[in-house]
């Protein structure tokens, strides 16, 4: 065996197919798979049921791709912690964790995490989009976030994650075969053991890609984001629309949702004197009436790079209210972390260029 396997890009076949190379059994594949991907474990010392000889062993041909929180923010105003983590190739990618308080006592915890370093994509509003392309997260990146944020969650009395969203840094779609494979180790019964239900990937709108994400024997919910109801203004928000037009993104959404039954979440997020008119509301309207949709409507961060402001409050309001009596489901979600610079890209472009 020449290089060193990261044992959390591996799913239990080729785990158990790394234990046979090294003359192990198989029931030590799914206690080392167990162990890295139920527990979250990132130090082989903790493995308690193998000798010490056998973490030697695995220490010599195996690795865990860690990624290290060089920066954690923790809002003053809500339940919202900002990671930054440090990867090893010395970039830098950001996660959110957020609370959601239930009032049956069943409390939520979600985690948004990044799948590339940067955006090819350059929508005009995004922080992350700014920053220009980066790389595509490994497996054990994608998973990694998520096995840090559980850990923090044990430390400061949270529960552990039930929900992940694929919706920090980057285009998920852009990095579908490893996003794939996270989403099958987090649905894993020895693994994090969350249904499809609790893991939703929101893109931007790339047509194959989601065509693709339909044929999927378990598929994610899927979230859009949307932003503007017509192509002029969608393509002058987000450059990909002109690749990809609001025609040609329906179509894939409704075959998305007639193979899988999935209701889509369309976000749209709010600004001011850009795409928060009753003219706006309309069109919206018009483009998702009778379709199995779910309108997110997000009141946007403000980023100073951006030079987009957010809509204020009423008018976010009237613009729910009339969309509510169009008969079309609609909710508007609460800004979180603002005191922490929660939107996506946000904390690093701020780290990196002083902003
Ligand atoms: S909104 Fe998403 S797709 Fe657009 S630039 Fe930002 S990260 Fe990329």
């Amino acid at each position: 065996m020449s290089e060193k396997v990261d044992l959390r890009s591996l799913n239990l076949e080729e785990c158990l197919t790394f234990v046979k190379s090294l003359g192990w059994p198989s029931f030590r594949g799914k206690q080392i798979f167990s162990w890295v991907h139920q527990k979250g474990c990132s130090d082989f010392s903790a493995m308690t049921n193998l000798s010490k000889e056998q973490r030697i062993v695995l220490a010599e041909h195996a690795f865990l791709r860690t990624v290290t929180i060089t920066d954690c923010q923790r809002s003053q105003k809500d339940e919202t912690v900002k990671f930054l983590f440090s990867l090893a190739d010395g970039q830098t990618i950001e996660s959110v964790l957020m609370l959601f308080r239930q009032k049956d006592g069943h409390d939520r915890t979600t985690c948004c995490i990044s799948s590339q370093t940067g955006c090819p994509l350059g929508c005009k509003f995004c922080g992350t989009g700014t920053l220009g392309a980066g790389r595509n997260l490994t497996v054990g990146e994608l998973v990694g976030q998520v096995y840090a944020a559980n850990q923090h969650c044990k430390e400061i009395g949270w529960p552990f994650l039930s929900n992940i969203v694929y919706m920090g840094m980057g285009e998920p779609l852009l990095n579908m075969t490893n996003v794939l494979k996270s989403l099958a180790l987090f649905r894993h019964t020895e693994g994090q053991h969350l249904s499809g239900r609790h893991l939703t990937i929101s893109t931007c709108g790339l047509v194959p890609q989601i065509l693709a994400l339909a044929e999927e024997e378990n598929p994610p919910e899927l979230a859009i984001s949307l932003h503007a109801a017509t192509d002029e203004k969608r393509s002058a928000l987000m450059p990909v629309n002109r690749k990809y037009p609001l025609a040609e993104l329906f179509a894939a959404c409704s075959v998305y949702t007639n193979k899988t039954g999935r209701r889509i979440t369309y976000e749209y997020a709010m600004f001011q004197g850009v795409n928060d008119s009753m003219e706006d509301a309309q069109q919206l309207i018009s483009l998702l009436r009778g379709k199995l949709a779910h309108v997110n409507l997000i009141p946007a961060n403000y980023l100073p790079q951006t030079g987009f402001y957010p809509s204020d409050s009423e008018m976010i309001k009237k613009f729910a209210d009339k969309i509510e009596k169009s008969g079309l489901a609609v909710s508007i979600r609460y800004s979180r972390g603002q005191d922490i610079a929660a939107a996506c890209g946000q904390l690093k472009a701020q780290k990196e260029q002083g902003r």
